[in-house]
């Protein structure tokens, strides 16, 4: 058995805003001495953490590339046997394509302990600020949420079949560049074309913005809105609830909550 070295704990960062964090996460990221963070982590949540933490960025930001899977890992471990608190913090909770499961496998076969600090996931986010559901009673009996996006930046070419069912409500991730092309596979697999949908840009954050559509007409709305943030699209009825245009205005939401 290998030694028993340091400790790493992967920690749900939430959607941005810092009060979505959890008390975990806050105790985690505040006790943490080597902090490892992804791209889509906001400066608000990184201020938390103590002046003498060695902050590492990981993702892609302001023109800086990722770093490479096999570098992460290989880090994390070092700083781990270097006898310090170690926090992984990633966008979102880290069990939702944040790469948890190959993090935690590489470190626990090297003797390093892991802990997982669960964190509010982007479709939540979403629902929550735009005043929608994610399932509803006699409506929306199932959540599947899935990607677009395969490793080598393609489209996902399988599995749509479970998603064109008219009583699932889909939380994509990853599938902004794709959602025409997802749209048309649903449509083709029997979803109705009218069916409400909602893409959710920054969710969760106070520039935060809406672009409501019927599925047919997603990919040309998200093209004509443009976001640049990170977006998350929900297609089904509850989308039909998300509250009206007012919250897909972020002024008139801080005037809504002041
Ligand atoms: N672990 C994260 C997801 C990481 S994958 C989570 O649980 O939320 C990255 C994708 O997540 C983005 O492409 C986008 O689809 C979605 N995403 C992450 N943060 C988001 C946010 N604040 N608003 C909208 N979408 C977000």
């Amino acid at each position: 058995m290998p030694r028993e070295l340091g400790r790493v704990r992967l920690v749900g960062a939430g959607p941005g805003a810092a009060d979505l964090l959890t008390v975990r996460a806050l105790r985690a990221i505040e006790g943490a001495q080597a902090l490892l963070y992804d791209a889509l982590v906001a400066e608000e949540v990184l201020a938390l953490a103590p002046a003498a933490c060695l902050k590492i960025q990981t993702g892609k930001r302001a023109g800086r590339t990722s770093m490479k899977q096999e570098t992460i890992n290989r880090l994390m471990l070092r700083l781990a046997r270097r006898g310090l608190e170690v926090v992984r913090l990633k966008g979102g909770d880290p069990s939702i394509f944040g790469r948890v499961g190959e993090e935690v496998a590489f470190l626990q076969a090297h003797g390093v302990a892991t802990e997982v600090v669960p964190g509010v996931t982007a479709a939540s986010a979403a629902a929550a600020q735009f005043g929608f559901p994610l399932t509803h009673r006699g409506e929306a009996r199932r959540l599947l949420v899935a990607t677009a996006t395969t490793q080598d930046g393609a489209m996902t070419a399988e599995g749509w079949a479970a998603a064109a069912d008219a009583e699932t409500t889909l939380a994509l991730y990853m599938g902004r560049d794709q959602i025409g092309g997802v749209a048309e596979r649903l449509i083709a697999h029997g979803r109705a074309p009218d069916t409400a949908a909602i893409a959710v840009e920054n969710a969760g954050r106070p520039d935060a913005r809406a672009i409501p559509a019927r599925l047919a007409d997603l990919g040309a709305a998200l093209a004509t809105a443009g976001p640049s943030g990170p977006v998350v699209v929900i297609v089904g009825d509850v989308a039909g609830h998300a509250a009206a245009s007012a919250w897909s205005d972020p002024a008139a939401q801080q005037r809504a909550r002041a």
